[in-house]
Parts: structure tokens; sequence; C-alpha cells
């Protein structure tokens, strides 16, 4: 194996064309860590906020971006149990993907289900996990039940869709193209609507026979929030997971009384340390991928070279399904 590895650096925070690629030393791992052969990177929009110093976290600098990626186990640190050389695993790192090789924190593997390409696995975690705990975990989802799925053809909107579907509920997916509404469609979704059909509201409501949505996943943000609340049904759960729009949204608490509103606020982060959460998740998880009912949706696939691009065209909302980053020679 060579010395040195080409990984990408961020030495200031800014837009994508602040990524740099470089020949770094190959990392060894200390206790607790192993290094992985990086297959893949799932990019996801958190990166993007990242790079830019505007996620819910500070970025220290410098550092290499990709909180998500699969590989083959190369190196075992001190003290690692549970895990074999030649291994696949996907990890949720954090920061270091983007790279040939990235030393993780063993603690920072994800299970995944074995019958995953290493690019199903990369687009795996965090979106589907996060899907899960927006449907259950603190949505509380029911079977028969509407959700609204936001940016239904992205990385988490299309992992919202699919699993939603595969748990019995009715989708209203929304999206700013005709082309992104039928990548929905083709997922299962019930119903679609553009972000910006004057009759939307209207819409949704007609659909749930005048009641509203009993759950929205709300990851644009903005303007779109009050739209959600507009939405929103009786005793209606909204779960605030992003941003996207990079909008500020108002709320006055009083809103939520007239329909007994819950706004509840989802962060993975925080929630993969609740190990009763992580465990539910990853079994019903495991058990709808291996049934073929889940199948994580590989989207565009960049080099390592064309990071920044990457990291672009997420901005420029021109992708659909999870973006990968193939670091491989
Ligand atoms: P996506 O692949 O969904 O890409 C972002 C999408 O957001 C775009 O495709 C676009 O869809 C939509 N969007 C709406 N407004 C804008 C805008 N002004 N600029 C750019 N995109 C916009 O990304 P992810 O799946 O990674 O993330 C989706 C959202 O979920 C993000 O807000 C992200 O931060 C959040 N998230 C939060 C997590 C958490 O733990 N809280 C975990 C995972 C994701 P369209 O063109 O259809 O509007």
């Amino acid at each position: 194996m060579s010395e040195t590895m080409k990984a990408v650096v961020v030495e200031r925070l800014g837009p994508p064309d602040v990524m740099e690629l470089r020949e770094l030393p190959v990392p060894q791992p200390g206790p607790g860590e192993v290094r992985l052969r990086v297959e893949a990177v799932g990019i996801n929009f958190a990166d993007v906020l990242a790079v830019a110093g505007e996620y819910l976290t500070r970025t220290r600098v410098p550092y290499t971006p990709g909180m998500e990626f699969a590989g083959v186990v190369d190196a075992l640190g001190e003290g690692v149990t549970g895990v074999q050389l030649g291994q696949r695993v996907a990890a949720l790192a954090g920061r270091g993907g983007l790279a040939e090789y990235a030393v993780t924190p063993a603690a920072a593997l994800v299970p995944i289900p074995a019958s995953l390409s290493a690019e199903q696995a990369a687009a795996f975690p965090v979106s589907y996990f996060t899907a899960y705990h927006g449907l259950k975990t603190l949505g509380r989802g029911q079977p028969g039940e509407w959700v609204l799925v936001q940016a239904a053809a992205g990385a988490l909107g299309t992992a919202s869709v699919q699993l939603a579907k595969a748990l019995g509920l009715n989708v209203l997916a929304t999206a700013s193209t005709e082309e992104k509404l039928a990548v929905a469609r083709k997922l299962g979704a019930d119903l679609t609507l553009l972000q910006d059909d004057p009759e939307r509201v209207h819409k949704a409501r007609e659909a749930t026979g005048g009641k509203g949505i009993p759950l929205i996943l709300e990851v644009v943000g903005g303007k779109r929030f009050q739209e959600s609340l507009d939405m929103a049904a009786h005793r209606g759960r909204i779960i605030v997971i992003g941003n996207a729009s990079r909008e500020q949204a108002h709320l006055r608490p009083v809103e939520l009384m007239k329909r007994n509103l819950t706004v509840t606020g989802l962060w993975l982060t925080s929630l993969m340390g609740d190990e009763e959460a992580t465990r539910e998740a990853a079994e019903v998880l495991t058990r709808l991928v291996a049934s073929g009912q889940v199948v994580p949706q590989v989207g565009p696939i960049y080099p390592l070279a064309d990071s920044a691009r990457a990291f672009q065209d997420i901005l420029d909302r021109k992708t659909t399904g999870k973006v990968l980053i193939r670091p491989g020679r």
C-alpha cells in the first residue's frame, strides 16, 4: 500500500470551491479506532452546510469533509473487537470520508444489511435512520395516516417516501419540479404537488377529506414552515428536520393552540446516542431492506476530484437520491 493518499481538505469555510484535493499521509488507527479503505461517500445537505460554516455545530478547520461513508476495514486499532479485517461497514463519523482511507472510532460504525452494495451502504445510514425517527420514533406515524414529505426526490425525501409506504402510511410528496415528483411517484407517493402549486394547501386538505395532514416532515423551513402549519390536521405533528431554504422561519407559539399542534425538532446525531431508538430503527430497517421493500436510492456518482461540483449540484437542487463520491483510484 502506498504511504500517501488523495483527500479533500478544507482550510477556510465557504462555498463548495473552497475544497481542495491534496496528497496526505495515510492515517493510522489509534486505540478504539478502525481504518477503512473508502469505497463510497454519501453527501448530505449537512456536509454542504458544514463546509459553508452554517451547520448546527461549529466546523473546525482544517478538515476533510464526508460525514457518512462505506468501505472495507483494512486496519484495526488497539482494543477493537466485533469487526473484522476485510468486512464492509458504513460509518457515521461526522468527517473524514472524502479520502482514499479514513480512520473512525469503532463506535461510529453503523450496522448495515449485508445485501447492500458499497454505494447503497453509503446512501443508507443518515437518510434512512433520519426517516425512521421522523416517521416513527418522534412522528409516531400510524398505518393509514397521511404524511407530508417535502423535497421528496432528495436523499432524505426518497428514503422517507419509501419507508412511509413500507410502514403503511399515505404519502403526500412535494418537490420543485415535475421530474422530481415523478421520482416520488415511482417510489409509491400517493399524491404529488409542486411546492409552488398555488392550490397546494387546499389540495392537501381535499386529499384528506378536509382534515389536513397529521404528520409533516419539515425540511425546507423559511416561508414553507408557515405552510406546514396551514396544512396540519388537528393534533398534527410537525417534525422539524431541516432548513434547506436557509431562510428564517417564524413561529408564534399561540398559533399551535387552536389545532393542538406539536412541533418537534429532530437531529440524528443526538438520536444516535439513544441506544433503544437506534436499535429499534436498525431492526426495522434491516428487515425492510432484506425484504426489498426499502432500497437505498443511489443518485449521481462523482469522482473525488469533482467533490466541489457534487456539493454545488446539491445546492443548485439538480440532484435526486443520495449523491455519492467514489474516492477509489
Ligand atoms: P437533499 O438531497 O434532499 O437535497 C436538498 C433538497 O432540498 C433539494 O434537492 C431541494 O429539493 C430542497 N430545497 C428546498 N429549498 C432549497 C434551497 N433554497 N436550496 C437548496 N435546496 C433546497 O438533501 P438531504 O437529504 O441531505 O437533506 C434534506 C434536508 O433534510 C436538509 O434540510 C437537511 O439539512 C435535512 N436533514 C436533517 C437531518 C437531521 O438530523 N436533522 C438528517 C438528514 C437530513 P426541491 O428542489 O425539491 O425543493
